[in-house]
């Protein structure tokens, strides 16, 4: 059995593809709130969206979140079942404010299905340790759902929908955007690399995760890492580290070198196929959890990889 009606929310056009892949499961109706143009409308129709509600942006306005009222209200007028916003930074704090106007709560899940008409959340608790499963009672349920939630259908150019620009009642709440500047420094995404080598405090310095870079480069991987080597070290972008409070990963191999397992590390690592994990200490929390795991010191079993996998290039 399925709802009549889901709505999608997204500042991410990226994200319009897998949440209508979801939408299409989950509902008879799937309409989708943009924050763009008619283009990007068009290609949230050829996605699986059947209406879409467009607030075309004028630049150096307001931020987005100021729009939540009027989504609210949309969203209460056009009788949703359920509310999936993006959780993007910007996303989950106009999440929180839909879910106050509708006098509900914003879930941020990792799993929803439908039973008996109902709508069943999965999500994660104590900093990853539990999952908790909760069915919802509110009239409209206001969800986050971030990247690999669902999986994107085939795109149909021909899909009829239609295009509903909305005059947004803007709630003063005292901000106003000075200027948007493209983000400085590296921009990467770890979640959709299918290769990733992880790096963690195992490694001494920060010299020497060019092991680690050259044995990516031979497998053809995206660099992550743990929490303290971007946090604590700064030796790499907060945007490559593995974790709870982190990037999830949905990689067909990840090679965790000098990574202790930690289950805040693990729920990121978790969702990959295959688990590789190279440690020196046989009793590290990694190797309950690792499909091939390799008791040994990094810098002695490393080159000896890398020399291998260069020998047979
Ligand atoms: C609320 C909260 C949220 C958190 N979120 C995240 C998160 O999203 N992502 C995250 O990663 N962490 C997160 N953490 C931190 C997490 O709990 C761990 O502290 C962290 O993952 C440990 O990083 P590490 O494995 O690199 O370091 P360590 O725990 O110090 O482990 C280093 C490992 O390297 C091994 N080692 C040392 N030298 C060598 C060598 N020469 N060769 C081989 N192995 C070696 C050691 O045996 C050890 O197992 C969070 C913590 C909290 C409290």
């Amino acid at each position: 059995m399925t709802l009549n009606n889901v709505w999608i929310i997204t500042d991410n056009q990226n994200a319009v593809g897998e949440l209508c892949g979801g939408g299409r499961q989950l509902g008879a109706q799937v309409s989708v709130v943009l924050f763009g143009d008619q283009n990007q409308a068009k290609e949230a129709i050829a996605s699986g969206a059947d209406k879409v509600f467009l607030f075309e942006q004028p630049e150096n306005s307001v931020m987005i979140e100021a729009y939540s009222k009027s989504i609210a209200e949309l969203l209460r007028t056009e009788k949703a079942d359920l509310a999936m916003v993006y959780s993007s930074i910007r996303g989950k704090l106009m999440a929180g404010r839909i879910a106050a106007q509708l006098a509900t709560s914003a879930l941020a899940i990792s799993e929803l299905k439908v039973e008996d008409g109902r709508i069943i959340t999965r999500r994660m608790v104590y900093g990853g340790a539990a999952m908790r499963t909760e069915k919802t009672l509110s009239e409209t349920v206001v969800v986050t759902v971030g990247t690999g939630v669902f999986e994107a259908g085939p795109k149909d150019e021909t899909r009829q929908g239609t295009v509903t620009a909305v005059n947004p009642n803007v709630a003063s709440d005292g901000i106003r955007v000075l200027e948007t500047r493209p983000k400085q420094g590296e921009v990467v995404n770890l979640s959709a690399a299918k290769r990733v080598v992880g790096v963690g405090r195992g490694f001494s310095a920060k010299e020497d995760l060019k092991m680690a870079e050259e044995l990516a480069a031979l497998i053809g991987a995206e660099m992550g890492c743990s929490r303290p080597i971007a946090e604590g070290e700064k030796w790499m972008s907060k945007e490559r580290y593995i974790g709870v409070s982190g990037v999830f990963l949905k990689a067909d191999i990840y090679v965790s070198l000098g990574v202790s397992g930690q289950i805040q590390h693990m729920v990121g690592a978790n969702p990959s196929k295959t688990l590789v994990a190279i440690n020196k200490d046989k009793n590290a929390p990694v190797f309950k959890q690792a499909d091939i795991g390799l008791v040994g010191d990094i810098y002695h079993v490393l080159p000896q990889i890398i020399a291998k996998l260069k020998a047979q290039k």
